[in-house]
């Protein structure tokens, strides 16, 4: 039995991972940590199934090598990181330390983020390290900077539940940070009084348990905030004594606001929602002093994220509401590492232990702890200059950990084709076939979740072990092994790590070194774990840090009305609102919003191999309303193409009046790997915030056309297809099943021969038995590979897209020997008996899908998700699908009115 820490969200709930059989790596059972103070037991569906995202397949066990011509070998570590050292010594010969670059991950562990800052910034001497937090949280680490004169998250998730108005601003909290929407939901069940409010453009399943939801224009959340500013001013909710004894910058902060916020109606107009709802948003705010505004990647991911950010710690400084419990601002990370990776400096605009490059003394301070030969003077490219100075050949050479940026950075297109044009690209990865390793010259197999072993940081500052349980696969190793291997290959000194614990002990003594009134104070300190030996990091427990060195934990910051600006006082920022950088036009008139799903992270490179994950949303889609939908000529369903200036995809149009008027919603998830044509990415505008660098995700002009496409396909195969090897469709995505892979297909032109095209497809030339039906007078086909009575593959095409169902197929592979009824069912292409298909899946957790729920609710007259649960334990583990189970309620009481 293992405590660990969850790899996904910035929740980092705790789990406990217990190997119920020897090394067999779906006998792991996973829990949540009843004593981990971020879930207190508590998983979602992601956590719940890590499980199956341990299996080997597919895994790089050995380094690659990559010839000009793409031809890849395995190779030794010696050969690899030979290749990686020498690479690297040629470039800073010829063009000098600021030709290489390093672009990392909020998915690596505290220790591996240290050490190769340390390589880069101290012995490199370039600041040319950015990670992909950057596209995360880099505008809430500038506002907390601006504000507080550090990055700091004062709060705790406890103070969600203590406060009395939670105001969520640009966070579908309910799928992105399933178990802190939670622990929000089960506070207002014990308190009913207390009220939540949802900004966000759109109706996320995080509005439907909200007393308001603001559905405000996309960039309008600075006249929101500015506003309210103005409004707490005019109605008196000031803390005069507090604004005047601990803060700075109020009277030029309000005077902006009311420059660009005075009157509500001109609020009301510049966010599109109405005055009434505006009113009663300030009128609430106002009067209610135990409020936490959280907010995530809606805020930060902005031309203008960091003066959002800004102008909502405004509106907590000028009522003095922060430091005590149930109150404050409260920036909720994406990534499980993204603050550890701020607490090691892995930003291109900072050093290590919350030093700031751009001071003397911090940097005299970094490099007498280090005593290493360098240290960055320049700030180094954020990560959208990065990849444009990859582009341009100014960097020669890189090395990517742990993120797959041809997938997630805006202007995808174009970072893959600056990859490709580098001189020596290097990957360290758990997969070789990523979207962006398979560009890299090297590959360097790094170890997953279960195999290595250190520490996070979580969103509320609380610093947990995430332990290995599992022996590391192949010749895979830790990335800061690799990266200290190639530092020694380049002669330098202070990489000598053997332990994890080893680097982790450096940096907390470096977080405490000169941290006094001498030196330079911040709040980051964790002297009091420094010294700790194997066995104590072993059995180090969550912490909030500051750490004291008497190894007490800080669960609230800003108690003492302290802040770490050189005045000591919280700064209040004027922020004028500024539009969106490209606004949408005549070609292309719609605005294209980007985001998380419930139950897939990132571009699922793991959760895309777990079956139960799959099942919720399983094909890429694009969210539109209605009414937008008939103005472009696309209908509900079917594919279309979305074009920005800067690329395209294709994906199914899913109408709902969800959605605003004039925009679309894409998920992020999508790769090359699994789909044709999805990766939204290639779409997104390269526009950044000013300050932090933070790209513009959520605000693209895009515009819809239909997608058209001749037939229609569903396959299910027990193995992989080879799609590359046959004529790939037009359209595809691949899905991983219990036991099978499935095919969404679509394409132009008319299959003269579906027989031939399906064997073929399937890759079967002598089938034991091959169970077809051809109707000719539609050109529908369908045929099924059997082997003894159980199902092989199994193909339904037809010029209409209305194909069998899904959930019932799917059911059909866990069969040994299919039945008489499943026979003729699969001639017919639907269940013989309608019990069987349990439709699409809303509760991943329990495998339960739409109609066994509408089924219920019918039957047992249901009428509360909480019966739904007792029935059929759907929504009962994580909680993610209530939100669903509930609108399936209301859709059945509908059906069933008078
Ligand atoms: S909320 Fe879910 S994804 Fe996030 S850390 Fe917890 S279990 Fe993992």
């Amino acid at each position: 039995m293992t405590c660990t820490t969850c790899p996904y969200c910035g929740v980092g709930c705790g789990v406990i991972a217990t190997l119920s059989d020897e090394l067999i790596p779906n006998k792991v059972s996973i829990q949540g940590d009843p004593a981990h103070p971020a879930n207190y037991g508590r998983l979602c569906v992601k956590g719940s199934a890590l499980a199956d995202t341990l299996g080997l397949e597919g895994r790089l066990l050995q380094p690659l090598l990559r010839d000009g011509d793409g031809s890849a070998q395995t190779a030794s570590w010696d050969q690899a990181l030979d290749r990686v050292a020498t690479g690297l010594r040629d470039v800073i010969d010829r063009h000098g330390p600021e030709a290489v670059a390093f672009y990392v991950s909020g998915q690596l562990l505290t220790e591996d983020y240290y050490v190769v800052n340390k390589l880069v910034k101290g012995w490199l001497g370039t600041a040319n390290i950015d990670t992909n937090s950057r596209l995360c949280m880099s505008s809430a680490v500038a506002g907390h900077k601006r504000a507080f004169g550090e990055d700091l998250v004062g709060g705790n998730y406890q103070d969600l539940e203590e406060a009395d108005l939670v105001v969520l601003v640009g966070s579908n909290t309910a799928w992105c940070h399933p178990v802190v929407y939670q622990r929000l939901m089960q506070s207002r069940r014990e308190r009913p009084e207390k009220r939540i409010v949802v900004i966000d453009p759109r109706r996320t399943a995080t509005c439907e348990q909200a007393d308001l939801h603001l559905s405000a224009r996309a960039g309008s959340d600075v006249w929101l905030f500015n506003g309210l500013l103005t409004y707490l001013e005019e109605h008196g909710v000031v803390d005069a004594e507090f604004v005047a004894d601990h803060t700075s910058g109020a009277s030029e902060a309000l005077a902006a606001a009311r420059l660009s916020a005075g009157r509500l109606e001109v609020v009301a107009k510049a966010c599109g929602v109405p005055v009434a709802n505006l009113q009663a948003f300030y009128a609430m705010f106002a009067r209610t002093r135990k409020v936490v505004t959280l907010f995530s990647q809606g805020v930060n991911q902005s031309s203008s994220g960091t003066d959002k950010v800004n102008s909502i710690i405004n509106c907590h400084l000028l009522t003095g509401r922060l430091g005590e419990p149930g109150m404050g601002p409260f920036s909720i990370t994406g990534q499980p590492n993204a603050m550890g990776g701020r607490e090691v400096g892995g930003l291109a605009n900072m050093l290590a232990a919350h030093l700031e490059l751009h001071d003397p003394q911090h940097r005299q301070l970094v490099q007498e702890f280090w005593n290493s030969p360098a240290i960055a003077a320049e700030p180094g490219l954020k990560a959208v200059d990065l990849f444009e100075a990859v582009h341009d050949g100014r960097i020669k050479a890189l090395w990517i950990m742990a993120t797959n940026p041809v997938v997630s950075m805006p202007d995808a297109d174009r970072v893959r084709e600056a990859l490709s044009r580098c001189e020596l690209l290097v990957v360290s990865d758990l997969f070789a076939d990523t979207d962006t390793a398979a560009l890299a010259q090297v590959v360097l197999p790094a170890l997953g979740w279960g195999e290595k072993d250190g520490t996070v940081t979580n969103s509320e500052r609380c610093l947990s072990r995430q332990k290995a349980f599992l022996p590391a696969p192949g010749e895979a190793k830790p990335d800061w092994w690799a990266v200290s291997e190639v530092a020694r290959r380049l002669g330098f000194e202070g990489f000598d790590f053997q332990q994890p614990h080893q680097i982790f002990d450096e940096h907390a003594r470096l977080s405490a070194w000169r941290n006094d009134p001498q030196g330079v104070q911040r709040a980051f300190h964790i002297g009091g774990l420094a010294g700790l030996d194997a066995e104590a990091y072993d059995r180090l427990r969550p912490c909030q840090w500051p750490v004291s060195r008497a190894g007490e934990s800080t669960p609230r910051l800003f108690q003492d009305r302290r802040f770490f600006h050189a005045h000591g006082r919280a700064r209040l920022v004027p922020t004028p609102p500024r539009p969106p950088v490209n606004v949408p036009d005549e070609a292309f008139p719609l605005v294209l919003n980007t985001g998380r799903i419930r139950d897939q992270w990132h571009t699922m490179t793991r959760t895309g191999r777990a079956p139960r994950l799959a099942n919720h949303l399983p094909e890429p889609f694009v969210e539109m309303h209605p009414y937008e939908a008939m103005l472009c000529g696309v209908q509900d369903g079917t594919l279309v193409r979305v074009t920005s200036r800067w690329g395209a995809m294709v994906a199914r149009l899913r109408c709902t009046a969800d959605q605003p008027r004039r925009s679309l919603f894409v998920p992020i998830h999508w790769n090359d790997r699994c789909a044709s044509d999805a990766r939204v990415g290639a779409l997104v505008n390269p526009v950044v915030d000013p300050l932090s660098g933070e790209p513009e995700f959520k605000h693209t002009p895009v515009s819809v056309s239909p997608f058209p496409v001749d037939w229609h396909a569903v396959v299910f195969s027990r193995f992989p297809l080879q799609l590359e090897e046959t004529d790939a469709p037009a359209y595809w995505v691949r899905i991983q099943g219990e036991g099978f892979v499935r095919y969404e297909l679509a394409g132009r032109g008319r299959i003269d021969d579906p027989q031939r095209w399906s064997r073929s497809l399937l890759g079967l030339r002598q089938p034991s038995d091959w169970l077809e039906v051809h109707q000719d007078s539609s050109h529908d086909y369908s045929a099924a590979a059997l082997d003894a009575d159980q199902l092989l593959a199994c193909v339904y095409l037809s010029s209409r897209s209305d194909l069998p169902s899904r959930g019932w197929l799917g059911r059909l592979f866990e069969k040994e020997r299919l039945s008489e009824a499943d026979m003729v069912g699969l001639k017919l292409g639907r269940s013989v008996d309608p019990a069987d298909d349990v439709g699409a899946t809303v509760c991943s957790c329990f495998s339960v899908g739409r109609n066994t729920i509408l089924d219920a609710i019918r039957d047992n007259g249901l009428t509360s998700v909480e019966g739904v649960g007792r029935c059929l334990g759907a929504g009962t583990n994580c909680g993610s699908c209530q939100p669903e189970i509930r609108a399936l309620i209301a859709a059945a009481q509908l059906a069933e009115s008078p």
